[in-house]
């Protein structure tokens, strides 16, 4: 449903006309499609997302499908407050009768391995690898199934919430690396296959008011507890995603939690953030010392570049992360994770291109660059 009408008003809507129209969109797309499925990432938009459909049907506003599947897309580096809302939802969502599931990252795919056992730099606005891999490819997969066993197209449901205005020019932003955009949701908006399942965004006009409104004070009528997702947030438009995301300059989701003593434990995961800017300095990476071509013969823009980790950056990496996961009681690489890496490591596995025949990054090496021309050009290395 990538053209979703627009239903909007020239005030600005209260929450109840904000659920007025997410009845009325959910009853005039809903009745096309017998099941349902609705991607949840535990994050407020979402969590407001799911509790509002379940609400919706359970109060015989909307019809029921046939099914509703709530695929809950786990990263395994939520934040954990927010972890455990999403479990606790998921296992009231299962007692109301839906189909509620926890989707996973393959084992190669996931955080630390890809990072530390395949040696992929932290994820960069540049080279943002981890979206795809933790939350679009699992998430994917497991629609792909339930595409498959229904027989027909889905409609699936996502939390992008763009606020009135946005809503009105139907702008659908990608990018969910400030305010308080949930990392992943304008992906499953915008790039779900059209074959599998059309989307929706119920509350794409909601104020961010209302999703509070809703977490905090609306419990009673939707009757789940929903609170501790907006305690997590607090007034501030704080933006979650994995714990220490590399592509945000703050953390601003722990900062805010460890000032609660209840959760000041996980004050450690604070040095995640300092741990990935120092992997991506050469002194952890190699290099490309000679230039490449591309697949047109044209030399390569990006002479002499950095790559992966070595083996030393790796190692530093994963002793790093257990002793902030111990420091901080949470649970970041688990034992299957860490014997996978330490094979990664044993069977010298790189990324394409790459090998432990790739320079260091600090090697001294003679300067090559390209000119606007076109050419290589060569400054020997003047010891
Ligand atoms: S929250 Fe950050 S680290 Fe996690 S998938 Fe999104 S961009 Fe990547």
């Amino acid at each position: 449903m990538r053209n979703q009408i627009s239903l909007f008003e020239s005030e600005r809507h209260e929450l109840k006309d904000s659920i007025a129209t997410s009845l009325a969109s959910l009853r005039e797309y809903g009745q096309r499609y017998r099941h349902w499925c609705v991607a949840y990432s535990g994050g407020k938009d979402s969590t407001a997302t799911v509790t509002f459909v379940a609400w919706a049907i359970q109060s015989g506003q909307v019809a029921p499908p046939e099914s509703l599947t709530v695929l809950y897309a786990d990263t395994r580096m939520e934040l954990p407050p927010l972890q455990q809302s999403a479990m606790a939802l998921l296992n009231r969502l299962s007692a109301d009768g839906y189909n509620a599931r926890v989707v996973l990252p393959e084992m190669d795919s996931r955080f630390y391995v890809y990072m530390l056992g395949y040696g992929v730099p932290p994820s960069s606005n540049r080279f943002r690898w981890c979206t795809p891999k933790l939350k679009v490819e699992p998430m994917y997969s497991a629609l792909a199934g339930l595409r498959e066993s229904a027989g027909e197209k889905l409609l699936m449901l996502t939390g992008v919430r763009m606020g009135e205005s946005a809503a009105r020019d139907a702008r659908i932003a990608l990018s969910c690396s400030k305010d308080s955009g949930e990392c992943g949701q304008g992906w499953f908006q915008v790039a779900t296959d059209a074959s599998m399942a059309d989307t929706l965004a119920p509350l794409l006009h909601w104020r961010l008011c209302h999703v509070y409104d809703w977490l905090y004070f609306e419990q009673e009528r939707h009757g789940y507890g929903t609170s501790g997702v907006a305690t997590v947030y607090g007034d501030d438009d704080v933006r979650t995603g994995c714990v220490g995301c590399p592509l945000t300059s703050r953390d601003t989701s722990i900062e805010r939690i460890i000032r609660n003593p209840d959760w000041a434990h996980l004050t450690p995961l604070l040095e995640l953030k300092p741990l990935y800017r120092e992997l991506k300095k050469p002194a952890w990476r190699k290099r490309k010392l000679q230039p490449e071509q591309r697949q047109d013969g044209q030399w390569s823009t990006n002479v002499q570049r950095m790559g992966p980790l070595t083996m030393e950056g790796r190692a530093m990496g994963l002793e790093t992360v257990l002793d902030i996961q111990d420091w901080a009681g949470v649970d970041l690489i688990n034992p299957e994770e860490e014997a996978r890496i330490r094979e990664m490591w044993a069977l010298d596995m790189w990324p394409r291109k790459w090998s432990a025949e790739d320079a260091d990054a600090t090697e001294p090496h003679d300067a090559i660059s390209l000119s606007a021309d076109g050419r290589i050009v060569r400054q020997a290395l003047m010891v």
